[in-house]
């Protein structure tokens, strides 16, 4: 790994941003658009504005790789059981309260140690661990958008998957030339109140559903994340208002992840949601028409199962992150032939 200030030689210029007058520039990447004075940074602090051009700090610098399963994502009905080469760069939009990565997404790329890894590294890497897909995750992937569009747009042409783990808090402008290269996405719904979306992130609520809409419309597979914190976001009212927003906008067969949250950075008095404050979420939406619901995080509860939404038979058996069982056949269920949404193989 490389020392934290070896950064120069990573910048790059900026996509999506316009040039104003007396040298400031608009980044107009994410819903935020930061207008940014010479030799300031925007909110994310990983984009910069050098004698009035705007610059990426976040190319070819990734500061964690790992690989993991991907129903750690979380995705459960995207090729269940791959492992899949992850990967994040130091920086967020976002300022979450509760965020379990701020060691690397509070902060910037010049401040912690990073790998050097170019796009086309990156690929390699994956293929020489035999992982035949990638999942830009842990931190924002928005922040590092153009090494993540340039690793996807290589990974592809080489028949590698490309997975993004996000807030969904992007302009629509960038999603959609960044759609061209993913094959499936989970995005963090944090919840639905945009005054709690403000106090708990920074961002806002509307962006993040017109996000989940455009990335739908571009069919890209798609799961959702809400993680359910007391005091903020577990509300029944909370999740009935979620569910029926997803079941009206045709969110019905997008599998929804329920998570368990737990004292955390900013949120350490906060007690962790209980068991049956997550089942009640699961009955909500189930009882809304949502056909797949899950619970994450609560290891005995048999959330993270995969269950016919027609016979009620369980398909996929999960412990953790490891499948135990899997009799979905060619997209059927094994049972009674139902139709289960996902991509299977
Ligand atoms: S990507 Fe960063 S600089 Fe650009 S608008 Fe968002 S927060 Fe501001």
């Amino acid at each position: 790994m490389n020392s934290p200030s070896e950064i120069d030689k990573y910048t790059r210029t900026a996509l999506f941003r316009k040039k104003l007058d007396g040298k400031a520039v608009r980044c107009e990447l994410c819903p935020h658009n930061c207008i940014i004075h010479q030799e300031k940074t925007g909110i994310c602090k990983v984009r910069i504005n050098h004698q009035g051009e705007l610059f990426t700090t976040t190319y070819g610098n990734p500061c964690s790789l790992s690989i993991d399963p991907i129903e750690k994502k979380p995705l459960f009905h995207f090729l269940p059981g791959i492992d899949i080469f992850s990967m994040a760069t130091a920086g967020c939009n976002f300022r979450c309260l509760n965020c379990q990565n701020y060691r690397i997404s509070q902060t910037t790329p010049d401040q912690i140690q990073h790998y050097d890894l170019t796009p086309e590294n990156a690929v390699q890497q994956a293929l020489l661990n035999n992982t035949k897909s990638i999942a830009f995750t842990y931190t924002e992937p928005t922040v590092f958008y153009e090494y993540m569009l340039e690793t996807a747009k290589i990974a592809h042409q080489k028949g590698i998957k490309i997975v993004i783990v996000s807030n969904g808090y992007i302009n629509k402008e960038p999603l959609l030339e960044l759609s061209k290269y993913i094959d499936a996405a989970n995005i963090d719904l944090k919840c639905f109140d945009d005054k709690i979306y403000r106090q708990l992130t920074g961002g806002s609520l509307q962006p993040v559903l017109d996000t989940l809409i455009t990335l739908k419309e571009r069919k890209v597979w798609l799961e959702i994340t809400n993680l359910l914190i007391p005091e903020y976001s577990e509300s029944k009212e909370k999740i009935e208002k979620l569910c029926k927003w997803l079941m009206e906008n045709g969110f019905e067969e997008t599998p929804l992840h329920f998570s368990r949250f737990f004292p955390t950075y900013k949120l350490t008095s906060i007690s962790p949601t209980t068991a049956s404050t997550l089942i009640a979420a699961k009955e909500i939406a189930e009882n809304s028409g949502l056909k797949y619901v899950y619970i994450g995080n609560l290891p005995g509860l048999h959330g993270e199962n995969t269950i016919c939404p027609h016979c009620k038979k369980m398909l996929i058996e999960r412990r953790a992150y490891e499948i135990m069982k899997n009799i979905i056949s060619d997209g059927l269920c094994g049972f009674c032939g139902e139709l289960i949404a996902g991509i299977w193989q």
